[in-house]
């Protein structure tokens, strides 16, 4: 068994996971977060495939059956809230043999967290500010003054990773934007509620959604049309743009916009994906979103960040520690598939939210022929289906 100190930048998805299966692997992880504890709230995922399984490696089914929830409809309503369109979501469940839960991005951090927090250590409220690459190590500097050398550093801090702008360069030359602006939050209290229904109103360019969740509480999800944005990080100001986007809207958008006041947690992103031509440099490698976001068009990134820090776990682990031995076949096993589905989710953006009236039209008539017996399984069954075999690691 190798003793390797691994630093993971990152205590998102996928730092947890790397962290649970180098321990396994008998390395010594240190998880790093920059926020000064786990993030909350945030927005809802679709959580299935290789990421469902790597959960179910991890014994952590039954927490993620608890706190998830089985949808039923996707519902396009028009300006007084009345369905013009809609899909019912259990072809997703049927496509998957009945793995498939939509649950909060936070609740399946706190699930992968609890896992290792017991015997990792992990740092909240810091980052790292300098990476020097040594023969035998990595030294790494910290916000806070500290200097640590570790076997390994591991970039899991997400699409605006800290560590690949440190050792591969400025994020713009990685990152592509889709057109988009994302940003969610949640409210206890919130009325209508409709059980298990994602309800979502669109207007050219524009769409907002809600989703009941538990305890009384509602999830908004905003998505526009952005040509090009710039990154906005001050909360008020990210409440004046949506605000300014949607003020004009109708259905419950006034009401919704008033509860903005309510929250002191908003996600406020762009929406777009990173492609590198290399994941790892010498001692250090990056995993999840840093490496490879897919973007929230894939539905995806969450099971696929999982999956990516499992490979990258037993390929160090296989390889006794042989860095460049396990960082290469880590890319090798990943690249294509990783790239089948970045590509899917550049098709779905492209039609994600039309820009005029005819386009939203066109969009409702598509979804309401997905309710023909058969159809959703055509249009949905390649995008769904993983067409990768994890590996068998075998950990000591
Ligand atoms: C609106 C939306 C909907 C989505 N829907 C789905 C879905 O349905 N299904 C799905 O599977 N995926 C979905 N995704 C994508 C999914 O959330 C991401 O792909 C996933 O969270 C990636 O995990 P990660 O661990 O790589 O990064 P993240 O989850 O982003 O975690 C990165 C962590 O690094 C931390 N960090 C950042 N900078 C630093 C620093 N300098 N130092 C230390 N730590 C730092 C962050 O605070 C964060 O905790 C969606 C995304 C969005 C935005």
């Amino acid at each position: 068994m190798s003793s390797e100190t691994v630093l993971i930048s990152g205590v998102g998805i996928a730092g947890p996971t790397l962290a649970f299966w180098l321990k396994r692997g008998g390395f010594e992880p240190t998880l790093l977060e920059c926020a000064p504890e786990l993030r909350s709230g945030g927005y809802v995922i679709d959580f299935w495939g290789l990421g469902y399984d790597i959960a179910e490696k991890m014994g952590l089914l039954d927490a993620i059956e608890r706190v998830g929830y089985h949808m039923r409809e996707l519902r396009i309503v028009d300006e007084r809230g009345r369905r013009v369109a809609g899909l019912g979501t259990r072809v997703f469940s049927e496509l998957t043999g009945g793995r498939f839960v939509t649950l909060g991005r936070s609740d399946l951090l706190r699930s992968l967290f609890h896992k290792v927090s017991g015997d990792s250590e992990t740092l909240f409220g810091d980052e790292i500010v300098s990476l020097q690459e040594r023969s035998n190590g990595v030294e790494v500097r910290f916000r806070n003054g500290n200097t640590r050398r570790f076997g390994l550093v591991i970039g899991a801090d997400g699409l605006h990773s800290n560590v690949r702008r440190l050792m591969f360069g400025p994020q713009d030359r990685f990152e592509r934007q889709l057109g988009y602006q994302v940003a969610a939050f949640e409210v206890k209290g919130y009325r209508p509620r409709d059980e298990n229904v994602y309800v979502i109103y669109s207007q050219p360019g524009r769409m907002l959604g809600r989703f009941a969740l538990h305890d009384d509480r509602t999830l908004f999800l905003f998505v526009f049309a952005l040509d090009r944005s710039v990154l906005v990080l001050d909360a008020a100001a990210q409440k004046a743009i949506l605000r300014e986007r949607f003020g004009d809207g109708t259905w419950e958008c006034q009401r919704i916009l008033a509860d903005l006041d309510r929250t002191e947690s908003l996600y406020f992103d762009r929406v777009s994906q990173i492609k590198m031509e290399h994941w790892s440099s010498g001692r250090t490698a990056l995993v999840g979103d840093a490496a490879f976001c897919v973007s929230l068009m894939a539905g995806q990134g969450s099971a696929l960040a999982m999956t990516a820090a499992y490979v990258l776990a037993g390929e160090l682990v296989r390889a006794s520690g042989r860095h460049e031995e396990a960082f290469q076949k880590y890319e090798t096993l990943l690249r294509g598939y990783i790239a089948s589905k970045q590509k899917g989710a550049e098709r779905f953006s492209s039609a994600f939210i039309p820009r005029t009236r005819w386009g939203l039209f066109l969009r409702n008539q598509v979804i309401k022929a997905c309710a023909i017996p058969g159809l959703s399984r055509l249009a949905f069954g390649q995008d769904i289906s993983d067409r990768l075999q994890l590996p068998d690691y075998h950990w000591p």
